[in-house]
C-alpha cells in the first residue's frame, strides 16, 4: 500500500475525550472513529488489525476441531423467554419491536438461539460432541462505556458453544477452549492469564477469565507471581488427548490467580509473600461450563444410547476480538507510539523514502517494495511529498514492526537502514540484506 493512496486520517492533536493510552492512540493513529457513545466505526488501518485478530481466532479454534459458523445479530425475545433470560438480562439488552410489534433484541450473546439449532437438529448421542463458533457483533448497552473499543456498546465477539453427553466430555470441551485460548492469545503476542472467576448472567460453576495485566485494566486481580512464568510456546497439543489438555488445564490453573469476585483472602495469604500480587487486568475472554441450564429449559435432549433422552451439557466460550485492539496497544506502546506484536500488526513493514522525486530513491522503494510483496510481506511506503521528521513521526505512532529509511546519502553507498519499532535499533544494509532480515 502506498499512504499516498491510503486513508491514514493521523490526529496531532491528543484527544481529549479519551481517558487510556490505547483509546487515545487508536483515535490518534487513525484505526478508529466514533459513531456515537460506545459505537464506533473501523477505519482501513483498524480494521486490517481487527481483521488479523479474528484470523488468529478462526485459526486456533479450527484446529481445536471446533466449527465455524454465523447466527444473525437480531433476534426474537421469544427463545429469551424460554431460558428465563429476556426478563433477567436487564437493561443493558437492547430491545427492539419490529413494525408488527414483535420483540426481538440485538444479541448480547447467543446460548439461546444455538441451543435452539441443535435441538432442531440433533437428537441421538451419536452426534456429539460438537462444537459451534461464530465471530460476529454483539450489542450490550452498557451503563459506562469507556475506553474507547475496550467497553464499547456495539462489539466484535467470537462465541462458541460445546454440546456434549456427559459432564466428562464437556469439561473436556472447556479444556479444550482453555488451551485453545492460551494459543490464540500468545500468537497476538499477549500474556493472558487464566484466573479463576465469576459466571456472571451466563450461569454455571466453572469459569475462568483470561486477564491480559496492565493498570488501566478494570478489573481487580490477585495472582500468585509465578504465574507470569508459564508460557504455553509452540509445543504439540492434540486436542483429542483428553489427559494431555487436562494437563494443560491443572499446569495453567493450579497456582493462585482470581479476580476481585472470587478472591479468598485466606488462600492467597497462603501464598510466600514476595509472590503475591495484587494488579488490574483486562479480560479479553472467558470460558465457561453450564451443564444443563439452556437445554433443561430449552429442551435440548438427546438419546443416551441406553434407552433414556438426557439433557446436553453445554458451556460457552468467549473472546473479545475488538476489546484485543485495545488491549494489545496497551500491553504494547511507547511514548511514541503503538508497537504492534509481529503476530497483529497491519503492516509488516514500513517503507520512507527520504527524497521523493529522486530518481534514485524513489526506484529503490519501488524495488523494495517489489520484493516484499513477492515475498508475501505487505508493505506500507510512505511516498508522500513531506519532511523527514514528519514521515517518521507518522511511521513511530501507526508502529509497524521495521522500518526501511531509503535516501541518497545512503543509497550512495549502496545502503538502506533498518529500523526496529520496539528496540529503536537502526543497521545499515543492502536492500537486499534489508529484506531478508524482515522476511
Ligand atoms: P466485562 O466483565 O468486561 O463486562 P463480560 O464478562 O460481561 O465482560 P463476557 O460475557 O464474558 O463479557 O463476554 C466475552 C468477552 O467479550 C469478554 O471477555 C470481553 O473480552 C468481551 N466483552 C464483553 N463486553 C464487552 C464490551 N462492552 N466491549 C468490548 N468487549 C466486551
Ligand atoms: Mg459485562
Ligand atoms: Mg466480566
Ligand atoms: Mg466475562
Amino acid at each position: 500500500m502506498r499512504l499516498s493512496r491510503y486513508f491514514l486520517p493521523v490526529l496531532k492533536e491528543t484527544p481529549s475525550e479519551a481517558q487510556i493510552v490505547s483509546h487515545r492512540l487508536m483515535l490518534r493513529a487513525g484505526l478508529i472513529k466514533q459513531a456515537s457513545a460506545g459505537i464506533y466505526s473501523w477505519l482501513p488501518f483498524g480494521y486490517k488489525v481487527l481483521r488479523r485478530i479474528e484470523q488468529i481466532v478462526h485459526e486456533e479454534q479450527i484446529r481445536a476441531g471446533h466449527l465455524p459458523m454465523l447466527m444473525p445479530t437480531i433476534q426474537s425475545a421469544d427463545l429469551w423467554r424460554e431460558s428465563g433470560r429476556y426478563d433477567a438480562y436487564g437493561a443493558e439488552m437492547l430491545r427492539i419491536t419490529d413494525r408488527h410489534d414483535r420483540d426481538m433484541l440485538f444479541t448480547p450473546t447467543a446460548e439461546e438461539l444455538i441451543t435452539d439449532i441443535f435441538r432442531a437438529h440433533v437428537t441421538s448421542y451419536k452426534d456429539l460432541p460438537l462444537t459451534m463458533y461464530q465471530i460476529q457483533w454483539k450489542f450490550r448497552d452498557e451503563i459506562r462505556p469507556r475506553f474507547g473499543v475496550m467497553r464499547g456498546r456495539e462489539f466484535y465477539m467470537k462465541d462458541g458453544y460445546n454440546f456434549d453427553l456427559t459432564k466428562e466430555d464437556a469439561l473436556h470441551a472447556y479444556n479444550r477452549h482453555l488451551v485453545s485460548y492460551l494459543r490464540t492469545y500468545e500468537r497476538m503476542g499477549l500474556q493472558a492469564i487464566p484466573m479463576r472467576a465469576d459466571s456472571g448472567p451466563i450461569g454455571g460453576d466453572d469459569t475462568h477469565e483470561f486477564l491480559v495485566l496492565a493498570e488501566t485494566g478494570e478489573s481487580e486481580v490477585f495472582y500468585d507471581s509465578e504465574i507470569t512464568d508459564l508460557r504455553f510456546g509452540d509445543r504439540e497439543i492434540d486436542y483429542d488427548d483428553r489427559a494431555q489438555c487436562q494437563g494443560v488445564l491443572e499446569e495453567f490453573t493450579s497456582r493462585y490467580a482470581r479476580t476481585d469476585e472470587t478472591h479468598d483472602p485466606e488462600l492467597f495469604a497462603k501464598i510466600p509473600a514476595e509472590r503475591q500480587r495484587v494488579a488490574r487486568g483486562i479480560e479479553v475472554g472467558q470460558i465457561f461450563y453450564f451443564g444443563t441450564k439452556y437445554s433443561e429449559p430449552m429442551g435440548a435432549m438427546v438419546d443416551d444410547g441406553k434407552g433414556n433422552r438426557v439433557p446436553v451439557h453445554m458451556g460457552s466460550h468467549g473472546i473479545g476480538v475488538s476489546r484485543l485492539v485495545g488491549a494489545i496497544i496497551e500491553a504494547s506502546h511507547d511514548d511514541k507510539g503503538i508497537v504492534w506484536p509481529e503476530g497483529v500488526t497491519p503492516f509488516h513493514v514500513g517503507i520512507v523514502n527520504l527524497k521523493q522525486g529522486d530518481a534514485a530513491c524513489d526506484g529503490a522503494c519501488e524495488g523494495l517494495y517489489k520484493a516484499f510483496v513477492a515475498k508475501g510481506l505487505e508493505p506500507l511506503y510512505d511516498d508522500r511529498e513531506e519532511r523527514a521528521g514528519a514521515k517518521f513521526a507518522t511511521m513511530d505512532l501507526i508502529g509497524l514492526p521495521w522500518r526501511i529509511t531509503v535516501g541518497p546519502r545512503g543509497l550512495g553507498a549502496g545502503v538502506v537502514e533498518l529500523t526496529c519499532r520496539r528496540t529503536g535499533a537502526s543497521e545499515e544494509l543492502s536492500p537486499e540484506a534489508a529484506v531478508a532480515r524482515v522476511a
